[in-house]
């Protein structure tokens, strides 16, 4: 049996929805269908979930949602229109969506994350209807009545470990499931969202609950790319990487797949399947938790922007008991989280999200340091990319550093920092962001250019 998850741009119209029937009946084994709400159908287009967004913000504000209520009716009047679907599944979604924006709005988070999952949620009845209208037994699933409890954290919910048991009951039913995605219920019976593109997250907590053969996660590309496309042109499709290499390079900006999506599969051992809803035949992407490791060092390399780092030096640091626990107090006091903390004898640098930060925190912080840690240096430094190269091969290939740091020399890349060994599955180098896409280009013609496709 098969959990299969559908995103945005894959149900984005009523032709889309057709690809979407045909790939759902050609195998037998998809029976539970996740689905996200409409997505853009072009690049300039609004999906559904940032149009419920803006709707619910203009009534929290006391401004009339008119406009934007009209453009989501739209959105899937004219999909229902495509398909001829009845009047009537869109007077139940104008009448669902317009009963939501009466709402409580007391906890405008809470408000917020109601109207928001009303895209997956009506989407759903959608296409079950749709599915319905072309002779086959399917039905909407709602996650309150299945047993989807998550914790009442708005726009951020977790699922709960009971949820895994109610859910488990769904096997029991005929038909194919059509259940939303990107939210649930609380135990007292409340609506909270997962974060952003959480409906990945939903087929995965089903997947885990239904014990599913396989996890499929339709989406718009053929694969999973051994590096960003935007940088290098046509890279090497990755056929089959591990859940550890996954979350590697999707913590890099790797974002086919939501980064909490992949834990409920991996707890429970279901292999996820990446494919393209528009070209169903490619292969896809494989995630497993093991593999035959026939690639050499290295499966991917990911980069991303908007990191700076603290750096902190002190003589005789390394006797200092307690220096690492009163430098990362101060950061806490300021409600930042740090990414890493590569280390020498007497220095330590602390790397963040410069998003985090403010001018004023930052001459705050480095105040503090500089006072209550008598430290010789305190040193902010900005507009950082880190990049990740990662591969299960790395463990037992050698070399492997000594490769990537020669590539980055021949083409005159400064490493500010490295951070190699806690991982046995990465390598991270900091460089500055200004030579981010030089240090990927040569990365990639290092490890990819000669490996046959
Ligand atoms: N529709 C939601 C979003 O845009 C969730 C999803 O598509 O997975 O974030």
């Amino acid at each position: 049996m098969k959990v299969v998850k559908f995103g945005g741009s894959s149900l984005a119209s009523g032709e889309q929805l057709e690809k979407v029937y045909e790939i759902i009946v050609s195998d037998p084994e998809r029976k539970v269908v996740v689905v996200s709400a409409p997505g853009k159908r072009f690049s300039k287009d609004s999906k559904v979930t940032d149009l419920l967004i803006d709707c619910a913000q203009r009534c929290l504000k006391q401004m009339d949602p008119g406009e934007q209520f009209a453009t989501v009716v739209d959105r899937y009047a004219e999909i229902a229109a495509e398909l001829m679907l009845p009047e009537e599944i869109i007077s139940e979604i104008k009448a669902d969506i317009a009963a939501r924006l009466e709402a409580d709005k007391s906890n405008p988070d809470r408000f917020m994350d109601f109207v928001k999952a009303s895209g997956e949620d009506n989407n759903a009845k959608l296409v079950a209807a749709f599915f319905r209208s072309r002779g086959i037994e399917a039905y909407y699933v709602d996650p309150k009545e299945a047993g989807l409890y998550v914790t009442n954290d708005p726009g951020n919910a977790q699922a709960l470990p009971e949820a895994y048991e109610q859910l488990h009951k769904l096997r029991d039913r005929s038909g194919i499931l059509i259940f939303p995605g990107f939210f649930g219920y609380s135990k007292e019976g409340e609506v909270f969202t997962f974060s952003r593109s959480g409906s990945d997250i939903t087929g995965s907590i089903l997947a885990n609950a239904l014990k599913a053969d396989l996890y499929e996660n339709f989406t718009d590309v053929d694969a999973v790319y051994a590096v960003n496309p935007f940088i290098i042109n046509r890279p090497k499709e990755i056929k089959e990487l591990t859940y550890r290499e996954m979350r590697e390079l999707s913590y890099a900006g790797f974002s086919v797949l939501h980064d909490e999506a992949l834990v409920p599969a991996y707890r429970a051992g279901i292999p996820v399947q990446i494919k393209n809803t528009n070209n169903p035949q490619a292969q896809g992407t494989r995630i497993v938790s093991e593999r035959d490791n026939t690639n050499g060092p290295v499966i991917g390399i990911a980069s991303d922007e908007g990191f700076c780092s603290i750096y902190v030096s002190k003589y005789l640091m390394n006797r200092e008991i307690g220096f690492g626990r009163k430098l990362l107090s101060i950061l806490e006091d300021f409600g930042l989280s740090y990414e890493h903390t590569p280390s020498g004898i007497d220095d330590l640098s602390v790397i963040l999200r410069e998003n985090q930060l403010t001018a004023g925190k930052e001459a705050a912080i480095h105040h503090r340091i500089k006072t209550e840690l008598h430290a010789d240096e305190v040193k902010f430094e900005h507009s950082l990319a880190l990049i990740m190269v990662v591969g299960e091969g790395m463990r037992h290939n050698i070399g492997t550093m000594a490769r990537a740091s020669k590539a980055l020399a021949k083409v005159n890349v400064n490493i500010e920092m490295i951070n190699q060994g806690s991982s046995e599955v990465s390598m991270m180098f900091g460089v500055k962001e200004v030579d981010e896409k030089r240090a990927v280009q040569a990365l990639y013609d290092e490890f990819f250019a000669a490996v046959p496709v």
